[in-house]
């Protein structure tokens, strides 16, 4: 590579984990590229993630309550019908307009965008294969690591992003499948499943664990979730494993077994939706090349520092050990430039909120009432109801919840875990609180503005140490 091709900093993958470490990298002063191959930036989240996901769950509950919820309202509407076209539309542009903003954002923080394939030739040196035909060669002092993850796929059934799809193919389906089997009812499962039903398909969602919401919801706020997402049309069943398909005839045909011992079925679908989680996305990287170490489920070995095996080469994001997270990513992306330019960062991993953004929305930081439990760790419980809640009852919106878990003696927060009205929103306070070694009673001794629904958050506190009021 020629002189003018050295850079401090070359970033591979241009997605949350990327973008977010080459604006970082260009305020500190590096010099600093970022390899992207999609054609636009901001990765997985902003183009077929959490942006056109939330666009979608947004505007189909609009459409929802539009249909279903006006009329003790006190609103009559007429004929309410639904213009897929422009439904999708209204979600490409969110897209665009955010993907161009990262554009824009890397050009005013001096980062060179290269759209191309990035690989390893050897530890220093990378290989672009560019997007516009050709290739060149960049080399770095520091190389970064931050490829992402891709869907897994159901062994047996291929995915042809039209009947049998992942959630990119749930984003763009052309018409209202009549029913949609979700095989994985983690979060994409429950929120393209909810997109989809309340657009109007029959939505059966598969599940082999015994309770929906992945890995980390806790148990009760599951239960409830399910329940009220039953309410809403969908339908369930846990402890349930697909274990094959058939997509030759009109129907795609799957075959489901009671993990229990129950009998085996086959159910019918339109549509299928693969869900069972992502994986580490390494493909055409050229790690071989340099001998890079996976662990056992292919993500990328780091220490805490996150570096590789060699220390210039760092990786961050879904590629590698945590949660599959864009805020996770986007932490851990400042964290390992502060690394580079000073020697230390900081992620605390005890307080990643994570967030369901169906209705009510489900969020949570912190520990589970099952963490703890399985590690004997003694706590206090508090809860309170958004349907003691005058605004949660004022806006007719008062399903679910919040609950804490604090340690008896020091009464310290322990973990928080809402479904609810805007729950997504609440939980930054939750994670504020929990980031400060809050106790439940600092919290209750904060003034809460009324009415809000966050007085249900500082209830909950209250009902944690001692009594909450209106209950
Ligand atoms: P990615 O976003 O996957 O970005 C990696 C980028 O690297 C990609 O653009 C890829 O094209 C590029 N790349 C890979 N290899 C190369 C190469 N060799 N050369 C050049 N470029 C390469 N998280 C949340 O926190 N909230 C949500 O609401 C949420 N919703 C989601 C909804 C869906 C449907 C999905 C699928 C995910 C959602 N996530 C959400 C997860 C979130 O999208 C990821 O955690 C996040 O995108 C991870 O960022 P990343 O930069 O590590 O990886
Ligand atoms: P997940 O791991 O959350 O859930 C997958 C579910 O599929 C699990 O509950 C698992 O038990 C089940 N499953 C696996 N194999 C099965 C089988 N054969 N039959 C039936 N069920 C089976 O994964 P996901 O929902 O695909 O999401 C992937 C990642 O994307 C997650 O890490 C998630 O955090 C992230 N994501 C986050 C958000 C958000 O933050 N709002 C939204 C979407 C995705």
């Amino acid at each position: 590579a020629s002189a003018s091709e050295e850079k401090d900093l070359i970033i591979i993958g241009g997605g949350v984990a990327g973008y977010v470490a080459a604006i970082k990298a260009g305020q500190e002063g590096f010099k600093v590229a970022c390899i992207e191959k999609r054609g636009t930036l901001g990765g997985t989240c902003l183009n077929v993630g959490c942006i056109p996901s939330k666009a979608l769950l947004n505007n189909s509950h609009i459409y929802h309550m539009i249909k279903h919820d006006t009329k003790n309202r006190g609103i009559d509407v007429g004929d309410v019908s639904l213009n897929l076209q422009q439904f999708m539309k209204a979600k490409d542009t969110a897209v665009t307009g955010l993907t161009k903003g990262v554009e824009f954002l890397l050009k005013k923080n001096g980062v060179e965008y290269i759209k191309g394939t990035g690989s390893f030739i050897n530890e220093h040196e990378i290989k672009v294969d560019l997007n516009e035909g050709g290739e060149r060669t960049v080399k770095g002092k520091n190389i970064l690591i931050a490829t992402g993850s891709e869907a897994t796929p159901f062994p047996g059934l291929e995915i042809d992003e039209k009947r049998v799809v992942t959630s990119t193919g749930a984003l763009s389906l052309d018409k209202v499948p009549e029913s949609l089997v979700v095989i994985g009812g983690g979060i994409i499962g429950l929120e393209m499943g909810s997109v989809w039903s309340r657009l109007g398909s029959k939505v059966t969602v598969v599940e082999f664990l015994d309770q929906i919401g992945g890995p980390g919801m806790d148990s009760e706020v599951s239960k409830a979730a399910q329940k009220l997402l039953k309410k809403q049309g969908i339908n369930f069943k846990l402890s349930t494993k697909v274990v094959g398909g058939d997509t030759s005839g009109d129907k795609i045909k799957l075959d489901i077994d009671a993990a229990k011992g129950g009998k085996p079925e086959t159910i019918e679908a339109e549509t299928v939706l693969v869900a069972i989680g992502r994986r580490p996305y390494t493909q055409g990287l050229g790690l071989e090349n340099i001998g890079m170490e996976l662990d056992e489920r292919g993500r990328v070995i780091i220490d805490s520092e996150y570096r590789t095996k060699f220390p210039h080469i760092r990786c961050v994001g879904d590629v590698t050990f945590g949660p599959m997270l864009a805020h996770k990513a986007e932490e851990e992306a400042v964290a390992v430039v502060e690394y580079m330019k000073k020697g230390y960062g900081h992620v605390n991993y005890g307080c990643i909120p994570s967030v369901m953004y169906t209705h009510p929305e489900v969020a949570w930081v912190g520990q589970s009432e099952q963490d703890l439990k399985s590690q004997n760790i003694p706590y206090r419980v508090g809860n309170f109801p958004f349907s003691a809640n005058s605004r949660a009852k004022t806006n007719l919106d008062s399903d679910g919840f919040v609950k804490m878990l604090a340690d008896p003696e020091t009464d310290r927060l322990l973990g928080v875990h809402i479904i609810g009205p805007n729950a997504g929103e609440m939980i930054a306070e939750a994670t504020l609180a929990l980031e400060y070694g809050a106790s439940t009673e600092d919290i209750a001794r904060t003034c809460h503005a009324h009415p809000t629904l966050a007085e249900a958050f500082k209830e909950a506190a209250m009902a944690t140490h001692s009594l909450p009021i209106h209950m």
